[in-house]
């Protein structure tokens, strides 16, 4: 697989778009999608004005069937350990040259004027209706993010160290998770590619006129149940390790009502209990993770 999935350069000037994909090596669908896009915009020759790379993100994961091998490539962007993986000083972890080359790629992309400089990082869930993004909370009214229409949580990134977004939203991005949903459905992949249609369209690159994708983002949102809520904050993070031996019960879904003390899960300790009313987000359906669950709240 090459990590450049894909690079057109415009014949006008306008924003720079970088599309990341398969950060986690178990969430490949973000690959087709931006494929899928990639080539419409080829094949048929449509106008387009600034600059699209799209970027594999694990690529060694995603041929494993993994999550991540070392350590997760989302968790991992902080100012010294990415400074200390670039500067070679790193411990031959799996993980490392991927993490390399997705920044050597970067820094080269963007270094010509781009008035609008926007990152999107595919993502799926474990859980069912994980149709989300998580943008810092100072770039949660942007247009290209309100554009979207999913919900938005605002402050997961605080919770969450090391995040490609965080990183390069404190190097002026519009950076931010675009969770497209059930890891490996058809929905997934299809928001997400008419998810990125509509970003290409709001950041000006491509016009609805010259793509004829406009009404496919608003029908498969339709689709989707309605009722999730606009906007929410984290109440409560239940930290896992894999000694606890967590087991999410069956049957929660992302953005579900859950009351004070209900039982959510169970690990060596005994039975989880919510410690507050609010929604459930991201339960952990899967075996690698260190995020039982969330508990959100509307704001
Ligand atoms: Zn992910």
């Amino acid at each position: 697989m090459e990590r450049i999935l894909g690079k057109l350069i415009g014949k006008q000037p306008g924003p720079l778009i970088i599309c990341l994909a398969a950060v986690h090596g178990n969430e490949p669908l973000g690959l087709h999608a931006f494929q899928n896009v990639y080539s419409a915009l080829v094949k048929n020759k449509i106008p387009f004005k600034g600059k699209l790379i799209g970027i594999a993100g694990n690529i060694k994961a995603v041929q494993s069937g993994r999550r991540y091998l070392d350590y997760d490539l989302n968790r991992c962007w902080t100012e010294d350990f990415v400074q200390n993986v670039i500067g070679g000083r790193e411990n031959g972890q799996a993980e490392d040259e991927e993490l390399r080359s997705i920044h050597r790629i970067i820094s080269e992309e963007a270094n010509g004027h781009h008035n609008l400089k926007v990152m999107v990082d595919l993502h799926g869930t474990s859980a069912e209706k994980g149709n989300f993004i998580v943008v810092p909370e100072e770039l949660n009214e942007h247009p290209i993010i309100t554009s979207l229409r999913i919900p938005i949580v605002v402050d997961l990134h605080k919770y969450l160290n090391g995040t490609l977004l965080s990183y390069y939203s404190d190097r002026g991005y519009v950076a931010f998770a675009f969770e497209g949903g059930l890891i490996g459905t058809s929905e997934a992949y299809r928001l997400h590619t008419s998810g990125l249609w509509e970003i290409l369209e709001t950041a000006g690159c491509v016009t609805g006129h010259d793509h004829h994708q406009q009404d496919h983002y608003s029908s498969h949102l339709a689709e989707m149940s309605a009722n999730l809520p606009a906007k929410v904050k984290v109440l409560y993070r239940h930290l896992v390790k894999p000694e606890d031996g967590f087991r999410m019960y069956p049957g929660f879904h992302n953005f579900q009502p859950v009351h004070k003390n209900q039982e959510l899960a169970i690990d060596a300790q005994g039975v989880i209990k919510s410690p507050h009313d609010g929604l459930i987000f991201m339960p952990l359906y899967q075996s690698e993770g260190d995020d039982g669950f969330f508990i959100v709240e509307e704001v």
